[in-house]
Formats: structure tokens, sequence, C-alpha cells
């Protein structure tokens, strides 16, 4: 070896072991957080309290973000690496939570229970304890028996069935038993429980797929029917399952729902059909393409990798649903006339007009969308 390289190497040589030490540190100093969180977890199963507690956590990562830039070290890395840490934390709280039930000695029956949504909820009510029965498309011969002293009926069949299957099983549910659904629209749903079983009523919408393998920070909206003291336990359990709880009326959440599925999903519909009008060579656009297009492509490709009768079911599920979606495709018309003048100018000024209204929320999408961004381009 060279006299230089055997400086170099007595100069580094220290220099490493004391980052190898400093990463110990960092090793032992997580191990020492675990075991933080633990007495947490403890704590917050003894009080039937939820795992995610998310103005803590935020407020975490602010101080947390002034603190690094304060140490000379960048807030978004940091913030990255408590991302990581926090979900990490949570996913453990979860795994370890999930096993509490709240009502140990209740009997679930998941009617649909074999398909993709029940046998995921199925399968949280069985490691939390719960004596969980099936009720599939070939079981309802003994559906008498498998509603015999059911504490709650769990409905999560294909949209169209859904009324027909509340109206002939209600008649064989006792008036104490929870009724509650999981389709995706529930003002239809919600009124035939309501109608047809006399007892507690809860309306569910899980805004996630089957695909998650936990309820770790998942929205699932809530629709109260009826006597919401008795239904109190189905609600806790989701928090302590991980899931955040948003509360809405029937009509609420349809009306939201018109944009948040299915404009959303009827615009990616659209999209996707001009590409194949079109014949577009996907694969070659994908090699041209900015990061913003593989995603958006990828939003759009997701959509055709899903059951096309669920989603006919959200776009399609009312007149005033389809209504607004008329609405919208009349409004590109709208916007023809300044292709067709090569009305730049009106463009610029419908574009701030826009950005005007869209204001601080313009902020917050760049900045969640760079996320995203930029965690494709690392994957990718
Ligand atoms: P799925 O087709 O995977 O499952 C439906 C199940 O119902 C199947 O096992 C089927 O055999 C069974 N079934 C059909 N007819 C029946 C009948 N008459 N009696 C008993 N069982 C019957 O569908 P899924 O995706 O799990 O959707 C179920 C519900 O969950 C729907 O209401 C849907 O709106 C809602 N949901 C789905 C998603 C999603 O992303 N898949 C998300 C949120 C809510």
């Amino acid at each position: 070896m060279d006299k230089d390289k055997t400086i170099f190497f007595n100069k580094i040589r220290p220099l490493r072991d004391e980052i190898d030490r400093i990463d110990s540190e960092i090793l032992s100093l997580l191990a020492r957080r675990q075991a933080q969180v633990e007495q947490v977890v403890s704590l917050k199963k003894a009080h039937k309290m939820p795992v995610y507690h998310p103005a803590r956590e935020e407020d975490l990562i602010s101080r947390l973000r002034a603190q690094a830039v304060g140490a000379r070290v960048d807030p978004d890395f940091m913030e990255d690496l408590y991302r990581v840490i926090l979900r990490q934390s949570r996913l453990k709280q979860t795994r370890k939570m999930e096993l509490k039930s709240i009502r140990p000695d209740a009997k679930v029956l998941v009617v649909g229970g074999a398909g993709q949504m029940g046998s995921l909820f199925a399968g949280l009510f069985i490691r939390s304890g719960y004596e969980v029965r099936i009720l599939d498309r070939n079981d309802w011969d003994d559906a008498r028996a498998l509603c015999k002293d059911v504490d709650l009926v769990l409905i999560s069949v294909p949209i169209e069935k859904t009324g027909e299957v509340i109206n002939t099983l209600s008649p064989m549910i006792s008036p104490g038993t929870i009724l509650a659904d999981l389709t995706s629209v529930k003002q239809g749903p919600l009124a035939d429980m309501c109608r047809a079983h006399k007892g507690p009523v809860m309306g569910l919408h899980p805004l996630f797929g089957p695909t998650s393998d936990s309820l770790d920070k998942q929205i699932v909206v809530i629709c109260p029917g009826r006597d919401e003291e008795s239904c109190l336990w189905l609600k806790d359990q989701m928090g302590i399952w991980g899931a955040v709880i948003v509360e809405a009326s029937a009509e609420e959440h349809d009306q939201i729902m018109e944009i948040v599925q299915a404009l959303r999903h009827f615009a990616t519909f659209c999209f996707g059909d001009f590409l194949y009008q079109r014949q577009i060579p996907l694969e070659r656009t994908l090699e041209f393409s900015s990061p913003i297009y593989r995603l958006e492509l990828g939003m759009v490709g997701r959509l055709f990798a899903q059951d096309p009768n669920l989603y006919a079911e959200i776009i399609f599920a009312t007149p005033e649903r389809r209504q607004l979606l008329r609405e919208y495709v009349d409004s590109f018309g709208r916007h023809l006339d300044m292709l067709d003048r090569n009305d730049k100018t009106e463009f610029i000024k419908q574009f701030n007009r826009l950005a005007n209204w869209f204001g601080p929320f313009s902020e917050q999408a760049m900045r969640e969308s760079t996320f995203i961004i930029n965690k494709l381009i690392e994957r990718f």
C-alpha cells in the first residue's frame, strides 16, 4: 500500500469507528423508544383507547422539523425518518391491540364472509377472539341456525344484492342484534336496514380495498342508523384495530362519495377509454414519462385491475350521481370554445381563477404529491 493510502486509512478508521458507535446508539435508542411505546400500548389496551392519535403525531413531526432546522439536519429527511418510525410503532401497537376484543363473548355473523371485504373483516374479528360465523351465497339453508344468538350481523355482499339480503335476513335476527353493512353507498342500505330490523343499526363504509393488510390509519365512515349506544363496541373495536372513524349522515356520505369515488372513477374510466380509442402504446409512453404521468397512468391502470361490477355500482348508484357525471362531461364542452379560438389569454385567466380558488390547498397538494413522486422515483 502506498504512503498516501496508509495516511487515508489511518484517518478514516476512527471516523468510521465513530459512525459505527453512533449507529449502535441509534439502534439502542430505537429499542428504548420501542420499550416506552410498549408501556403506552398496555395503558391504551387497559383503557380501550385507539392506537392512532393524529394530533400527537403531527405535533411530534412539527417539533422535530423545527429541531432539525436548528441542528442543521434536513427537516424533510427528519420527517421521512420519523414517519417510518411512527408507522412501524403503530403497526406493532395495532398487531398487539388487534388481539384485544371490546366484547369478548360476542358472536359475529358475516354475510358474504367468503368475499374480499367480508373475509378481511371476518379475519379481524377472529384475531380478536370473537366467535365468527359466515353466511355466503350457498349457506341460506342454514341461515336460521347461523343467526341464532348473534350479537352482530355484518352484511358484505355485492351492492345490488344488499337490499334483498337485508330483507330476507332481518326476520331471522333478534331485536337486540346489531345490523351493520359495508356497502359503498349508504342511503339505500341504511334505510333498508332501519325498515327491516327493529334493533340497533349502523352503516359502515371502509374507505379502502381488500388488499390492505392492516386497518392502520385507514378511514371507516360510520353512518348511525338506530341505537348508537348499543353499537358503540363495534365502533371502539375498529378504533382498536387502528382505523380512523369519520361520522356522517348517509346523505352527506353519499354526496361526498359522488366526488371522492364516482367522479374520480368515471373520469379515470374516460381517460383509460381515450387511451384505448387511440391505441396508445402504454409501455412506450412510460419510457418517455415524467413521474407525474407514471403516477397518473398507475391510477388509471389500477382501476382496470379491479371488479367492474363494484365500480359500476358506485358510478351508476343514483340518478343524481349520473346527472353529476353528465354535468362533468358537459363542462368539457365549455373549454372547447377556448381551444377553437386558440385563446391562451382566456386559459391563463381561468387558470389563475382556479389557482385562487384552490388557495392554500395547492401548497399542501404540491408537498404531498412531491413526496409520492419521490417515492416512485426511488423505487422504479
Ligand atoms: P365480493 O364479490 O368479493 O364479495 C361478495 C360476497 O358476497 C361473495 O363471497 C359472494 O359469494 C357473496 N354473496 C353474493 N350474493 C350473496 C347472497 N345472496 N347471500 C350471501 N352471500 C352472497 O365483494 P366485495 O368487494 O367484498 O364487496 C362487498 C361489499 O363491500 C360491497 O357492498 C362493497 O360495496 C363493499 N366495499 C367493497 C370495497 C372494495 O374495494 N372491494 C371497499 C369498500 C366497501
